[in-house]
């Protein structure tokens, strides 16, 4: 007999044990059990063949359609060709001398073919593909024997293909011991949900659809369970420790910097800006999420939190992603205040304070000054990348933490932080996003927090409007596309170009994809063609501080045209006068991330113009992608969309929380209901067992998921 927690070897032998590792990282029981199929395909039912993705290994079930056998002249070979049909479309398999296959490989056949989708003159096609055909009704074959009606399509992998899988997941379900059930039986009775072990064969092999429905259930009841049991223990633990109280004080600087603000606040930043103002001067820490806009103007709402903290005595830090946003943000901040930010220096307001950067790459005299003036609490705000919370950095009086841009910032750095303030209270925190979040996924992803919303834009802000330039098929807007820089830098206006990779690294592309464009190659290519009359800067994040300091003064200030940059643009930068984006290798961005980049133009009085160039076929899921993003500048309708697009399991990495490797059949669009209901119950369970030390069932539960966040977490820093 079997638990979960046993190796495959021994199980499965050492030959399959070790491809299931080497091809898919699946080394356990668990590992394997918890290797969901994909999706079923029924007998008789063949795959859609346009939801393939290019890249991507797929596995479907299709009917042979024609063969044919060609000798290649250069390589003195054969190739068998196989067009292999859904019904409606088709899709070209490629057997390299193989001609033998011609034997079995008839038309009119049914069968899994798997293998990479790769384009060969426009088509798609499997190269070299992997397959196992189905018998006909009367003759019956090994894999009808163990495949039921339903038969599971794993995400699967050269030389792993499903049926394979199929066949792992069998042997191990036969000898899997049926344990004791994590979920309180009560519970389980109260929510008609399946035993677990059930639920996991019939995951694999189901014995009917409605028993497969009951399983999925079932499971993805516990993949949310477990993140709001962790959410519930967070919010417990959160609110254990108090809060430095800040009150406002009615004449302090706050009051100084209102008095002198150059516009009126929007209705929205008013009523959050009350929120905070409230939240700020309890014990009990505030915990927000504030979602806006590029542009909806959260810098000012945060200014005046961290002003309220200064006046009430302490200080506020405030987190950028980057060391250039860092460096920005103090600066803006210093020039939002004028005088008020010039405690100690000539010309300093009476009651200023002072605004302090502090980051890594500073040099050693600067960086112990800073170090010094947030230690002793000259510095009413401090700004600086995430480094801030390490440990080394020591704040006077820590009363509230600002972090900018939140998807960089996962649930573990947030936890770092609230052990900073002074006299073991916990600082106030308030994160920023511009990315907006739909309801699920902030609640399983930022449960631990309480969300508001800047949803207008300042008034004067201008219409941006995005095309996608698809290279493959019409390669001329390519060339048009320059042009149009040309033509905005000619009406002195400036543009960005962004890549998705710096372009000194070595080669790593495991998928075989090419690789995707460089700045560092992208620039010397439009310096020498298309922008040869324009300044070509070059910005990422491996230039030295100074440098990276120095190019983007030179932008903002108009001496460089063309920006050719990778992400480092994608938060904060504001340079009005930039009025073009062209964004190469598309794709290769998220939505969210393609919406943060496209926020940088169409922030002055101009129309802004974003390109967003891709080789992505017309029909692709990626292609849905990039015309979503052309179709609308609402970023909370794009985030509707980007749920809707998305893969099951990717919405959570692309919030970069490190909660993705528990969520596997949850689905943050459909499954709202049953979110909710288990932030309910684990609200409740916790309230009464905050340790869970009457549940050791659940109690494992949580801990399966905190250890997955953390050898995350471990991994990305
Ligand atoms: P984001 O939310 O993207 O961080 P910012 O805070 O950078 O936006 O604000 C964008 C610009 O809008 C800044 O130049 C800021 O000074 C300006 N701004 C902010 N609030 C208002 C307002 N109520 N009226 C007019 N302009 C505003
Ligand atoms: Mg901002």
């Amino acid at each position: 007999m079997a638990v979960l927690g046993d190796k495959l070897v021994p199980l499965l032998g050492a030959r399959s044990a070790k491809a299931l590792a080497s091809a898919l990282n699946i080394h356990t029981v668990s590992d394997l059990l918890r290797h969901y199929p994909r999706r079923y395909a029924e007998r008789g039912q063949l795959t859609d063949i346009a939801g393939l993705e290019l890249g991507e290994h797929a596995t479907v079930l299709a009917r042979i359609e024609t063969t044919s056998k060609r000798t290649m002249r250069s390589r003195r070979g054969s190739i068998l060709e196989l067009v292999i049909t859904d019904g409606t479309r088709r899709i070209t398999c490629a057997f390299f001398n193989q001609a033998w296959r011609e034997q079995e490989l008839r038309p009119g056949k049914t069968g899994l073919f798997a293998g990479k989708v790769t384009a060969f003159r426009d088509k798609l096609q499997l190269a070299n593909p992997e397959y196992e055909l189905l018998e006909s009704e009367d003759q019956t074959s090994t894999m009808d024997e163990f495949l039921g009606e339903i038969i599971p399509v794993y995400p699967a992998a050269q030389g792993m293909p499903s049926w394979s899988i199929a066949r792992c997941v069998r042997q191990v379900l036969d000898v899997l011991e049926p344990k004791d059930d994590p979920m309180p039986a009560g519970l389980l009775e109260e929510l008609k949900l399946r035993s677990l072990h059930d639920s996991l064969r019939n995951i694999h092999r189901p014995e009917s659809w409605e028993w497969l429905d009951a399983a999925r259930r079932r499971l993805k009841w516990d993949e949310a369970m477990a993140i709001q049991l962790v959410f519930a223990q967070r919010r417990h633990s959160a609110v254990s420790r108090p809060a430095p109280a800040c009150p406002p004080s009615g004449d302090g600087i706050l009051a100084a910097f209102d008095g002198r603000l150059p516009f009126e606040l929007t209705a929205g930043q008013r009523e959050v800006g009350e929120k905070i103002a409230a939240d700020l001067s309890v014990e009990h820490p505030m915990n927000l999420l504030l979602q806006g806009e590029v542009g909806s103007g959260k810098t000012v709402v945060a200014l005046r939190a961290m002003l309220q903290v200064v006046d009430a005595g302490r200080q506020a830090a405030m987190l950028a992603p980057t060391e250039v946003l860092a460096a920005q943000h103090a600066r803006s901040l210093r020039e939002l205040l004028g005088d008020l930010g010039q405690a100690g220096e000539l010309g300093g307001a009476e009651n200023a304070t002072r605004v302090t950067l502090l980051t890594g790459s500073m040099g050693a005299k600067e960086r112990k000054q800073a170090l010094l003036d947030a230690a002793s609490g000259a510095a009413g705000i401090v700004v600086g990348t995430h480094a801030l919370i390490q440990d080394t950095v020591s704040f006077a009086d820590l009363g509230l933490v600002v972090v900018d841009e939140q998807h960089r910032f996962g649930v573990e750095q947030r936890d770092a932080l609230r052990t900073r303030g002074a006299e073991s209270t916990s600082p106030h925190v308030l994160v920023m996003t511009a990315t907006p979040i739909p309801r699920t996924v902030a609640m399983t992803v930022y449960g631990d927090l309480e969300i508001a919303a800047l949803r207008e834009l300042p008034a004067g802000r201008s219409p941006i409007s995005t095309t996608v330039v698809p290279v493959n098929e019409r390669p001329a807007w390519l060339d048009r596309a320059w042009q149009r820089i040309v033509e905005e830098v000619g009406k002195g206006h400036q543009a960005y170009v962004v890549c998705p990779r710096i372009g000194d690294e070595p080669p790593s592309d495991k998928s075989g994809r090419r690789p995707p464009l460089a700045v560092l190659d992208v620039a010397g290519e439009l310096a020498e063609g298309p922008l040869k009359a324009l300044t070509v800067g070059i910005l990422h994040g491996r230039l030295p501080a100074d440098e990276k300091d120095a190019v983007m003064r030179a932008f903002a200030a108009g001496k460089v045209d063309v920006l050719v940059a990778t992400t480092v643009v994608e938060v904060g930068v504001n340079v009005p006068n930039a009025t073009a984006m062209v964004i190469m290798d598309a794709d290769r961005f998220g939505v969210s991330q393609l919406h943060q980049l496209r926020g940088r133009v169409g922030r002055g009085d101009v129309p802004g113009l974003c390109l967003l160039v891709t080789e992505s076929f017309d029909g692709t899921s990626t292609r849905e992608r990039l015309d979503a993003v052309a179709s609308t500048t609402d970023g909370f309708e794009l985030s509707r969309l980007d749920l809707e697009l998305r893969r099951e399991g990717d919405i959570l990495g692309a919030a970069q929380s490190g909660t993705r490797s528990g969520l596997k059949l949850l689905s943050l669009l459909r499954d709202e209901d049953l979110i909710a209901r288990a932030r309910k119950h684990a609200q409740a369970i916790i309230t009464e067992d905050p340790a869970l030390d009457g549940q050791p069932g659940l109690a494992q539960l949580v801990a399966s998921v905190v250890d997955a966040e953390r050898a995350e977490y471990l991994e990305k820093t």
